[in-house]
């Protein structure tokens, strides 16, 4: 299948020690790849083709490489999530909790509309706060959130499990 021919390309993420002694999984070599990238973002335009989305929120910052190609594709608009204090206009916040402290999601209002089918992307769940924060967001807006969808899954860390009921598709696990 297509997806088995992803995961043997050269997907070789650079993997080195943070300083926080965690393995980071740094999905720049993927980008390095045209073919790599391209085939990436078609796995994803691929799945949601044809299901109603106009609206693909990424979240800051990863999630702002793979969203607009996805968003572009499917004729979906592209709706930024980004840290506190980026966004210029009125926003509204969501605190999310991390492995290491604490963070916060921020969205212009106004930039969905109550009843927009919304994609979630970003490059990798591992506790899932992110993406719970980010499917929040959206719903507070008034937005109907159908699926979440990253390259990456720590499938050890149960992300998946905390997406508030929403399905999650993922290119690759690593364990
Ligand atoms: P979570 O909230 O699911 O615990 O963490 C996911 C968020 O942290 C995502 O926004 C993701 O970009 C970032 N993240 C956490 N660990 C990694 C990692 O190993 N590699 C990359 N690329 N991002 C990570």
């Amino acid at each position: 299948s297509s997806q088995r021919q992803l995961l043997s390309f050269p997907f070789g993420f650079l993997l080195f020690l943070s300083s926080w002694g965690i393995m980071f999984q740094d999905i720049t070599t993927l980008l390095l790849e045209p073919k790599a990238f391209k085939d990436t973002v078609d796995l994803f335009v691929e799945q949601y083709t044809g299901r109603g989305i106009s609206v693909v929120a990424g979240v800051e910052a990863r999630g702002f490489i793979f969203g607009p190609p996805i968003a572009l594709a499917i004729g979906a608009k592209f709706v930024p999530l980004r840290k506190p204090r980026k966004l210029p206009g009125e926003v509204i916040s969501e605190n999310y909790i991390l492995e290491y402290g604490s963070d916060c999601l921020e969205m212009h209002v106004g930039a969905v509309q109550p009843g927009e089918r919304a994609l979630v992307v970003d490059d990798l769940i591992a506790t899932g706060g992110t993406l719970c924060a980010a499917i929040s967001l959206l719903e507070r807006a008034g937005a109907v959130v159908l699926e979440c969808a990253c390259v990456i899954e720590l499938p050890e860390l149960k992300g998946r499990g905390r997406l508030n009921g929403k399905p999650l598709y993922v290119l690759v696990e690593s364990h």
